[in-house]
Order: structure tokens, then sequence, then C-alpha cells
């Protein structure tokens, strides 16, 4: 790492990063916080098998503040953070695991909320919540508002639509070609409502059985290997597995008009490919503004769960596109800053609310 952690935090603009060692339970955590003005920061806890700490630290800081972008432009009432734990989750994840690092997300007494993310489970939330009431995503048995998938599935759907309707003047998926990468929670089911409105699904994954689930429902889906992918013409590439596939050699190859889709951080540099797309004509919608399906679900249960209320608002998506196109067409910058602008006006507009200014 060429800069210090305090130096990347300051760079990015982050409040308070926790770093936490358990040997009796293997536990080695690091929990940031990135932006507390909205509200306490929320985000997940993932649990991932990393080459170096540097890795991991890089990670907690990029996902928290992307966090902290998602929930500001989606206007809820809460901050970004991330918890990543290093390890490798099949050895690791046990009561005692989930117990000690639910007494480390208490110490920060509800500045940070913690959810699911990469292999962790609402049984794991359920742990967790034995030892602190700063979590959410509990199994629905418990209240909570279980698995977040469907609903950001959903979303990304939605922004999908105003994404067609910006390039084809109607936001009908009938007729319209989708390459889906990735048929895990959430790919699975975008793919059903692409489907159901009469769009064709081309679909990529290295998971033969996530392959199947969807073969077995879906005659007509074609599947292709991953390698395959930015060799073919579709009219919309949705990327529902892994970030950085938005890079200058895929852009190169991409014969799509719009991208749209569920993954993290799809951009491998947004400043270098956020222009690129605009050169190349392809419409994007950016990550963190139409994959928050999930975390608005989250919210929702933070006021008494109730899964209409959480649909209502991840409808919101669909209006909050088009905007964003026209802020990148009016200001003549490339969609994924214009969503980074439109998160950081409402959050410096609430902070100047809260000084009185
Ligand atoms: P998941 O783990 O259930 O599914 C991911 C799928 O991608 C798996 O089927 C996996 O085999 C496949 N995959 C991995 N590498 C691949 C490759 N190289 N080519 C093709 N397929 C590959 O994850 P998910 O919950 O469906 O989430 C999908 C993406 O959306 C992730 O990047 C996640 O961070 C992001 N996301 C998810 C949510 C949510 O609510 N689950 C919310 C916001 C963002």
């Amino acid at each position: 790492m060429q800069q210090s952690v305090i130096e990347l935090m300051q760079s990015m603009g982050h409040e308070q990063v926790m770093f936490c060692t358990d040997a009796a339970t293997g536990l080695n955590a690091i929990i940031a916080v990135h932006n507390t003005v909205l509200g306490p920061s929320l985000g997940g806890t993932r649990l991932w098998n990393y080459a170096s700490h540097t890795d991991a630290i890089v990670d907690a800081l990029r996902l928290s503040r992307g966090m902290t972008y998602k929930s500001a432009i989606s206007g809820l009432n809460l901050g970004g953070g991330k918890a990543v734990l290093i390890g490798d989750a099949q050895k690791l994840k046990n009561e005692a695991y989930w117990r000690r690092y639910g007494r480390f997300v208490d110490n920060l007494g509800g500045k940070y909320i913690t959810a699911e993310d990469v292999n962790t489970s609402s049984k794991d939330m359920e742990y967790i919540s034995m030892e602190t009431k700063h979590v959410t995503g509990v199994p629905e048995y418990l209240g909570g508002s279980g698995d977040p998938s469907p609903v950001t599935a959903y979303g990304v759907y939605v922004g999908m639509k105003a994404a067609c309707k910006k390039v084809y003047g109607n936001d009908s998926l009938s007729g319209k070609k989708v390459l889906v990468q990735g048929a895990g929670n959430v790919g699975r089911t975008l793919i059903d409502h692409i489907i159901e409105e009469g769009g064709k699904v081309i679909l990529s994954d290295i998971n033969e059985t996530n392959i199947k689930k969807v073969t077995d429902k879906h005659s007509g889906v074609t599947v292709v290997a991953p390698s395959e992918i930015f060799n073919m013409e579709y009219d919309i590439y949705a990327p529902c597995a892994l970030g950085a596939t938005v890079n200058t050699d895929a852009i190169n190859k991409m014969k799509c008009a719009i991208i749209a889709g569920a993954a993290n951080n799809q951009l491998a540099d947004e400043n270098v490919h956020g222009p690129m797309l605009i050169e190349k004509g392809i419409t994007y919608v950016p990550d963190f503004l139409i994959n928050a399906g999930g975390i608005i679900n989250i919210s929702v249960e933070r006021e008494g769960y109730n899964r209409a209320r959480a649909i209502a608002i991840v409808d919101n998506i669909y209006g909050r596109t088009l905007e964003n196109f026209e802020i990148a067409s009016r200001d003549n910058i490339h969609n994924q800053l214009a969503a980074m602008r439109m998160a950081e006006k409402r959050i410096s507009d609430i902070a100047n609310l809260k000084r009185g200014l």
C-alpha cells in the first residue's frame, strides 16, 4: 500500500476504522465507518479469504464509501459502513465467532449497523443479534426482512427499464436481449422479471448448479461461456456476479447499448471507464443507484418490516435513473460521476441543515 491507512481514510473521507482481532475464535475484522451525516452507517459484513491485509483494508474502505453513496442517493437516512472479516468461511464460521464479532459491532454503540453480504447469512446475523442490537437482515421468524436479493433484483429490473426508456423511447423489455452475468440470488430473480416481460436472456456463470436452476425453469435461456460474453451481440449487459468487469478490454469489445446490473464497483476505474462508455455510446446505470433495493429493504426493516412499502420505495429507482441521465447530460459528465454528485449534494445539504445554515 503506497499510502498509509490514515492517508487513505483522509483521501476517501472516512470517519473511523476499527481493527479487531480475537485469537480464541480466529476473528480478524476491519469495520469501516465512512460517513454518518445522514444517520448510522449501515452495510454488510463480508467474509473473504483476502490475498493480503492491504487488499482487505482497501476493500473495506471502498465498499463503505459505496454504501454512503447508495443510501444517500436512495433518500435513506443512513450513512455508509462496511465490515470485512479475513479468512476461510468454511473453517471460521461458528456461533462463538459470530458472537465475538457481534461484541465488536456493539462497541461502536450504533454508529455501525451490520447486515448480510458475501459469505454471511441471516443465520449468522441471528448469532450476532445475541450480542448487539445493531444488526439487520435477521431471519423472518425473528421479525427481520430475510434475504434482500429479490428486492435488489426488482430494483435492477426497474433501473434497466428506465435505461430502455432513454435509449429506445419506451421502457419495455419485450424482445430485448439481455446478457446476465451471474445466476446467483439476484441474477435468478432478475431473469424471472426479464422473461416475464418478454425479454430474451443469455446467461453466463461458472457455477453449473446455479445455471441449472435457471435452465430448468426457463427453457429459452441460452448459456454461454464466461470467456465469450463480450464477443457477442445483445442489447443489455447485466453484471450480477463480480465487480470491475467494465474495464478497458471489455469496453473495447462491447456491442451492447446499456449496462444495468447488480454488482458493486462495476467500473474498474470510474475516471477512465465512465468517459470511455460515453465515447462508445453505451448507457451505464450507476451501480450504487440501481442495486440499492437491498439496502432499501433493510432500511424498512428498521421501521417494522413491510414488503409493499419496500417495493414502493424501490420503484423510485426508475425516476432517479432518468434524473441521473439528465444531470449527466446537462453537466457534460459521465453517469457515475453524476450519481456521486447527487449523493454528495444530499449529504452536504443535510449537513448544512444540521449545522443550522
Ligand atoms: P451470489 O453469490 O448469490 O451470486 C453470484 C453468482 O455469480 C454466482 O452464481 C457465481 O457462480 C457467479 N459468478 C462468479 N464469478 C463469475 C464469473 N466470472 N462469471 C460468471 N458468473 C460468475 O451473489 P448475489 O447475492 O446474487 O449478488 C450478485 C452481485 O450483486 C454481487 O456482486 C453482490 O455484491 C451484488 N449485490 C447484491 C445485493 C443483494 O441483495 N444480494 C445487493 C447489492 C449488490
